[in-house]
């Protein structure tokens, strides 16, 4: 088996049997709802804190192998992490995705996978949906943290 087949099989396997999938409409969870057009992704994405801590984060919807797949991935990876060191990810992921260098010590395992989106431009938006969801509830949390 190559790298480009391993690769997939990943994808596949957090596709068929997504981790931390659906909605617990729990009050104390900060939800948001995104969507990408150009492919018809739909995606909800909630989280829980406990102080600066990702205690839960949960995801639902609709949408191609890749968007729903990395969801799954994204809260895997993101789960029980300082929001600080959450948001080192998030960005590191980004920059795995558009092909430039990024810091092997913060992105391993099973994210690797999405490497490959980098040589499919249409399919990077569908690779960041969920990224981009935690992303603007965790600026949310920073931001209400600060004010007050
Ligand atoms: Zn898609």
């Amino acid at each position: 088996m190559d790298l480009e087949q391993l690769y997939r099989q990943v994808i596949m396997e957090h596709y068929k049997r997504p981790k931390n999938k659906g909605l617990l409409n729990n009050d104390s969870y900060e939800l948001i709802h995104l969507n990408n057009p150009s492919c018809g992704d739909e995606i909800a994405v909630e989280v829980l804190y406990e102080d600066d801590t990702i205690k839960d984060i949960r995801h639902d919807g609709k949408g191609c192998s890749i968007c729903c797949s990395s969801a799954s991935i994204m809260s895997v990876m993101l789960k029980d992490k300082q929001v600080d060191d959450a948001k080192k990810i998030i960005y590191e992921y980004y920059e795995m995705i558009k092909g430039y260098p990024f810091n092997d010590q913060i992105l391993n395992g099973d994210i690797l996978a999405y490497q490959g989106v980098t040589k499919f431009p249409a399919r990077i938006k569908c690779a960041t949906l969920a990224w981009k969801a935690i992303e603007v509830l965790l600026e949310k949390h920073g931001g209400d943290r600060n004010n007050g």
